[in-house]
């Protein structure tokens, strides 16, 4: 069977535009009061998921006219170090939003990490502060994480979470874990998957949503779906043949109502929602320049 590859894939291409042309306006509304909306991106890795993100993330800074320092402290980089960088940052007033890139190299410690970020310079909504607003069912109160965000945005603009069963595969510490408190504020009925999970296809298969967030190139084929289900597939893994995801997205198109394809789904609506995020510390940095 032929498949409609345009009414299937789901891009986040139309959602990014919009939230940039509303960050475009804002900034200019900051630039105009005098405050140039200032953004640092701190690294501490070789892992190639980050730099992939980090490009893309400056891209869209310049377009939209912010200033971003890109900190890569490498792999070598020791926790002291670390700190102390995301706290020099963390007190410069010229600085409005902190993103940490994770994951960081495997000997450092990541809460640690996080915890010297202030909450209201936190655009990437990892903090302990912001996260603890989202599982209290306080989004309005919090920076919501992005990417999760993304992959909530791509899928409320086809169909409604409340009592959906959905299923969100991968509990880990930038997506999933996040995903989840904000899919119960939804009232989906949420079950969650990870790396012990036994009967992995069988579960996926019983529910309507699938969310995937792993780091496993193509992990999820035709035996774990059925037909039309809605796939959301975060992942990002650099191939032999590029960036691919966590789902084998061509082998399932003719069985998914819709899926997120891999590049031009789920990231690009990710970095403009790190800058709607700025936007949001900015407020909470000077309150709003309606005011
Ligand atoms: P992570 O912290 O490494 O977590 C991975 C999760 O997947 C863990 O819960 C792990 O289970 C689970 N898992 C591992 N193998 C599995 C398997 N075979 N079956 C089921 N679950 C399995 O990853 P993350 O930082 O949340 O990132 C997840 C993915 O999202 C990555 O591909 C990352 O590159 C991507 N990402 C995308 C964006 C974007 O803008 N699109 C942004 C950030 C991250 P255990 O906990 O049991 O080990």
């Amino acid at each position: 069977m032929l498949t409609d590859t345009h009414t299937k894939f789901l891009k986040g291409a139309p959602l990014a535009k919009q939230i940039k042309a509303s960050v475009s306006v804002r900034t200019e509304r900051w630039k105009t009061c005098g405050v140039h909306p200032k953004m640092a991106v701190v690294a501490a890795t070789d892992d190639p998921a980050v730099e992939q993100y980090q490009r893309i993330n400056s891209q869209n800074a310049e377009k939209l006219g912010i200033d971003m320092r890109l900190i890569n402290l490498g792999v070598e980089c020791t926790q002291e170090e670390l700190e102390s960088r995301l706290e020099e940052l963390s007190n410069d007033r010229d600085i409005n939003g902190i993103l940490l890139s994770l994951p960081l190299a495997p000997h450092l410690h990541t809460e640690l990490a996080l915890a010297r970020i202030p909450a209201q310079k936190d655009v990437d909504g990892m903090t302990v502060t912001n996260l603890g607003h989202v599982l209290a069912g306080r989004e309005d109160q919090a920076i919501v994480a992005a990417t999760p965000k993304a992959c909530l945005a791509l899928a409320e603009s086809t169909v409604s979470l409340m009592g959906k069963r959905v299923v969100v595969v991968g509990a880990g510490r930038t997506v999933g874990k996040v995903l989840i408190p904000l899919l119960i504020n939804r009232e989906a009925t949420v079950t969650v998957c990870h790396a012990r999970t036994e009967h992995l296809a069988d579960i996926v298969k019983e529910h309507e949503i699938v969310f995937v967030a792993v780091g496993k190139a193509r992990l999820i084929g035709p035996k774990h779906l059925r037909d039309g289900q809605l796939v959301i597939d975060a992942g990002i893994n650099i191939s032999e043949q590029g960036v691919v995801g966590d789902v084998d997205t061509n082998a399932v198109l003719d069985m998914v109502s819709k899926i997120t394809p891999v590049p031009g789904g789920v990231g690009p609506l990710t970095s403009s929602l790190v800058f709607h995020n700025l936007m949001q510390a900015m407020v909470l940095q000077y309150g709003d320049t309606d005011d």
